[in-house]
């Protein structure tokens, strides 16, 4: 586990667009933030940064006690997950969650043993021989999570992880969310545009607009406070 901190993180694109303007956040170790605003207001750009995935051009972002603006995506001790799941079609449940582990050389028995793991804390421990074609699109967002649990990174990056699910499906999945940090502690950036998430999900809330955080606070005291 590890705090997260942007420290006057900009990011203008070759095209000139600003999309995250001075961006100063904390995160400590083990809280669950949620990053909440209007499509386009900076979210994503701010996540992938922090993920590697798109270059900083000003500021620092810090991972626990290092500075990680030069540090490859691989290298990063985080794990991203999406709205779009991602997973390998033509590879099992297990396959899918084993992938990141194997990739990293990890031994068989400690792969078996971490898949199962992931797998008991999600409810998964039957659908480890399905194929994600085989799964509901709550069972395949779960399959993403253990593929990321699996790895015990420093850090949970997630972006609108349930936009694609149905109404009760994300209320179920909110909850199982909560419990999975109950568990895990791992420090986790969630980003949304949804206000239901953002009030209940996360025991803070920066509320972002036009690439600047506006406020951030406990959901209550921004939402009684618009
Ligand atoms: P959000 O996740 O809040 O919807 P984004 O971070 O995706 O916002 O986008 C922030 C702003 O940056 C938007 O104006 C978007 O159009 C712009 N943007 C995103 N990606 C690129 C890109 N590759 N090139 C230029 N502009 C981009
Ligand atoms: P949901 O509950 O989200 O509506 P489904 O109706 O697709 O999802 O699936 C209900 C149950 O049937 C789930 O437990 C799922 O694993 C199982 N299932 C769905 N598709 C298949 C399939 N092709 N083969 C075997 N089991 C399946």
């Amino acid at each position: 586990m590890a705090s997260i901190r942007f420290d006057g993180v900009t990011k203008r694109y070759k095209d000139g667009t600003l999309a995250v303007d001075d961006l100063r956040l904390d995160i400590p170790d083990g809280e669950f933030l949620i990053l909440v605003g209007p499509s386009g207001c900076g979210k994503t750009t701010a996540l992938r940064m922090l993920a590697g995935l798109e270059e900083i051009s000003e500021g620092e972002i810090v991972l626990g006690d290092r500075v990680i603006n030069d540090v490859e995506p691989g290298d990063r001790d985080v794990a991203m997950i999406f709205q779009n799941y991602a997973l390998f079609p033509h590879m099992t449940v297990y396959d899918n969650m084993a992938f990141p582990l194997r990739m990293r050389r990890v031994a068989k028995k400690e792969v078996a043993e971490g898949v199962r793991a992931a797998a008991q804390l999600l409810g998964l421990g039957e659908l480890l021989r399905r194929r994600p074609n085989q799964l509901s699109g709550g069972q395949r967002q779960r399959v993403a999570m253990g593929r990321a649990i699996v790895r015990q990174p420093a850090a949970f990056l997630m972006d609108e992880p349930l936009s694609n699910l149905d109404a009760k499906l994300r209320t179920q999945m909110r909850g199982e969310l909560a419990r999975m940090h109950r568990r895990l502690g791992t420090t986790t950036l969630y980003v949304t545009h949804d206000q239901t998430e953002a009030m209940t999900l996360g025991s803070r809330v920066a509320v972002m607009r036009n690439g600047i955080v506006q406020q951030v606070g406990a959901p209550q005291e921004l939402y009684r406070n618009p």
